[in-house]
C-alpha cells in the first residue's frame, strides 16, 4: 500500500475569487494533515468552472499522495466537482439509495419536501465511500486510484471539519506508517527579520541528520519575529531531541532577545514575570493610546497583577493627572526622554505600583519634525530606579503603535528579569 507522505488541496468556488470570501478550508486541513505527518505541497482556488477544475485535478493527481476538493458538492448546475472527478477517473455515478433516503428525511425534519435537484446529491461515483454528513446534506466521498487517495469535501467549514476526523482516522492515520509531526517556536523581540536571519541561518541550516530533516520558517510583524522549526519522523523522542537542540543552538546564538520557546506570547512572559515577584504593574500611554494595557489584560487572570492606566493624549492630562511638569514639556517636548520618565512616575505614585510604564512618540502620519520624525517613541520604565530608551520604529500608524506597545513589554520584561 502506498504510503500517504504530501498532499494537495484544491477549494472550488467561484465565491473564494471574488474580495467578499476566504478559503480558510485549506487552512484547517493543511493544520490537520501536518499532525498526521503529511506536508501539503500546493493548494489552489479554483472557481465553478469544469475545464479548469479538471486540468488541476488531472495535474495534481501526477504529483499527490493524498488529493483533497472543497466545496462544489451542492445540488445546483454550477456544483460540478463530483461530476468532474468521475469522469477523470473513469467512473460512472450512480445514485445511491440510502443517501437520497437520509437526505428526504433532513428535509422532512425540517417540515420540507426535498426539492428534485437534491437528487444530485444522492449520486455517488461507483466505489466511492461515503461520509455522511450530520450538518448538510452534501456527504463527502472518497476514492482511490492507484493507491492515492482523492476526497471530495463540501465547502461549508462546519460540514467539512467533522467529516475530516473520519477520514484521517480511518484512511489516512493507517498509511502513515506512524510518522508525526513535532514543532518548536523562538520568538523574538526588538530585532528585523533580517538582523534575526543573519544569526539564525547558519544554525538552522545545518540543523537536522540523516533521518530527519528541520524545516524552518521566519513570520515577520512588527516588534515580534517568530521562527517555526518542524520536522516529521517515526521516533518521536528523537525528533524532540533534535528540535530542542536546534531550539537552545538558535537561544544561545540570539541571546536575551529571545524571550520565549514554549510558545507564550510577549504578554504572557511579561505577566508571569510580574506574579512571580507579586508586583503590579500600570501604564500611562500616550501615541499607543491603551494598546500597552490591551496587551497586557489579554491574558486570563491578569488582574494579578495589571491595575490600571491612565490614557494621556493631551499635554494638559499628563500635566494635570500625572503631575509631568509644564516646563518639562515646554523645554523638551512631549515626546522626550523627561517626559516619558516622569509620565511613568506619576502613573506609579498615581496607582501605587510597584513598577509602571511610561510611552509617548508621534505615530503619525503628521506630526514629525527633522528632529523628531514620526516613528519616535519613547519608553521608560519606573521601579525604585529608571529605564528609558528612545526608538525610531518603521512602518505606518498602525505599525509604530504596535512596535511601540512590544518595546514597553520588552523593556518591562527586562526589568523584572
Ligand atoms: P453545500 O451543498 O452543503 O452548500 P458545497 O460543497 O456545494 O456544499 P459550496 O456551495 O461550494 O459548498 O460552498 C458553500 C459555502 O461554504 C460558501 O458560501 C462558503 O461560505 C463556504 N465555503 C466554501 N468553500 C470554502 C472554503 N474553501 N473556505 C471557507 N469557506 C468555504
Amino acid at each position: 500500500m502506498r504510503e500517504l507522505k504530501n498532499a494537495e488541496i484544491i477549494a472550488v468556488g467561484s465565491e473564494l475569487l471574488t474580495p467578499h470570501r476566504l478559503d480558510t478550508n485549506s487552512l484547517f486541513l493543511t493544520g490537520r494533515l501536518n499532525e498526521l505527518g503529511i506536508v501539503v505541497r500546493a493548494k489552489t482556488v479554483v472557481g465553478d468552472n469544469r475545464h479548469d477544475l479538471a486540468a488541476l485535478v488531472t495535474s495534481a493527481m501526477t504529483r499527490a499522495d493524498v488529493l483533497l476538493t472543497t466545496g462544489g458538492l451542492g445540488p445546483t448546475d454550477d456544483d460540478l466537482t463530483r461530476e468532474v472527478i468521475a469522469d477523470l477517473l473513469g467512473v460512472r455515478l450512480v445514485e445511491d439509495q440510502d443517501l437520497v433516503a437520509s437526505i428526504e428525511a433532513r428535509f422532512r425534519l425540517r417540515g420540507v419536501k426535498m426539492p428534485t435537484i437534491n437528487r444530485r446529491q444522492a449520486m455517488v461515483p461507483e466505489g466511492a465511500r461515503v461520509v455522511p454528513n450530520h450538518h448538510g446534506t452534501a456527504p463527502g466521498l472518497i476514492l482511490e486510484r492507484e493507491g492515492r487517495v482523492v476526497a471530495l469535501l463540501p465547502g461549508p467549514p462546519r460540514e467539512l471539519q467533522p467529516m475530516f476526523d473520519v477520514l484521517a482516522e480511518e484512511v489516512l492515520l493507517p498509511r502513515t506508517a506512524g510518522r508525526k509531526v513535532r514543532r518548536r517556536q523562538v520568538k523574538v523581540t526588538g530585532r528585523s527579520e533580517s538582523q534575526v536571519e543573519e544569526v539564525a541561518h547558519p544554525i538552522y541550516s545545518c540543523l537536522g541528520d540523516d533521518t530527519t530533516s528541520v524545516q524552518t520558517t521566519i513570520l515577520a510583524s512588527p516588534g515580534l519575529i517568530e521562527l517555526h522549526l518542524e520536522a516529521v519522523g517515526t521516533d518521536v523522542a528523537a525528533v524532540d531531541r533534535l528540535l530542542d537542540s536546534g531550539v537552545s543552538a538558535l537561544a544561545q546564538a540570539l541571546g536575551d532577545v529571545v524571550f520565549s520557546t514554549d510558545g507564550r506570547s510577549l504578554e504572557k512572559v511579561t505577566g508571569d514575570l510580574l506574579r512571580a515577584r507579586g508586583w503590579r504593574v500600570a501604564a500611562a500611554e500616550s501615541c499607543t493610546g491603551g494598546g500597552f494595557l490591551a496587551r497586557m489584560t489579554d491574558v486570563p487572570g491578569s488582574s494579578a497583577w495589571v491595575s490600571g492606566g491612565l490614557v494621556a493624549y493631551s499635554n494638559q492630562v499628563k500635566v494635570r493627572d500625572l503631575d509631568v511638569p509644564a516646563a518639562l514639556i515646554d523645554a523638551q517636548g512631549a515626546v522626550s526622554e523627561g517626559v516619558a520618565v516622569a509620565m511613568a512616575q506619576g502613573a506609579r505614585r498615581r496607582f501605587g505600583t510597584d513598577v509602571a510604564v511610561g510611552i509617548t512618540g508621534i505615530a503619525g502620519p503628521d506630526g514629525g519634525t527633522p528632529e523628531k520624525p514620526v516613528g519616535t517613541v519613547v519608553v521608560a520604565v519606573a521601579t525604585d530606579a529608571v529605564t528609558v530608551r528612545t526608538f525610531r520604529f518603521p512602518g505606518d500608524r498602525e505599525a509604530i503603535r504596535r512596535h511601540s506597545t512590544s518595546a514597553a513589554l520588552d523593556m518591562l520584561r527586562r526589568a523584572l528579569l
